[in-house]
């Protein structure tokens, strides 16, 4: 399996939990010079790509198809997992079934 991306996580963002809806609630409850320090830190931290996605998809010299995907979060641990082995090629499979029916 190979490294192939790396995404920004669309559980966490990269952001404390109190900052993962926005920081709008804090314009006003804090002195503006604070709120421009949080919203550039908020601005830097939501860019950060923080999920590694390492996938593979082929063929097999049997004819059958594999697909694997894994993906992890390192800021929250989010993890994102599948795997089919063994997968038929569709129309093989259709002329299987009409060929069972008959
Ligand atoms: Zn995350």
């Amino acid at each position: 399996m190979s490294a192939d991306a790396w995404e920004v996580c669309p559980i966490c963002q990269n952001l404390p939990e109190e900052w993962r809806k926005g920081i709008d609630y804090l314009y006003g409850d804090i002195p503006l010079k604070e709120f421009k320090v949080v919203e550039e830190e908020y601005n830097k931290l939501k860019q950060i790509e923080t999920v590694r996605e390492d996938y593979e998809v082929g063929l097999n010299n049997d004819g059958t198809a594999y697909v694997s995907f894994l993906a992890v979060c390192e800021a929250c641990g989010a993890e994102w997992v599948y795997s089919k082995k063994n997968i038929h090629a569709s129309n093989l499979l259709d002329k299987q079934s009409e060929q069972q029916c008959i």
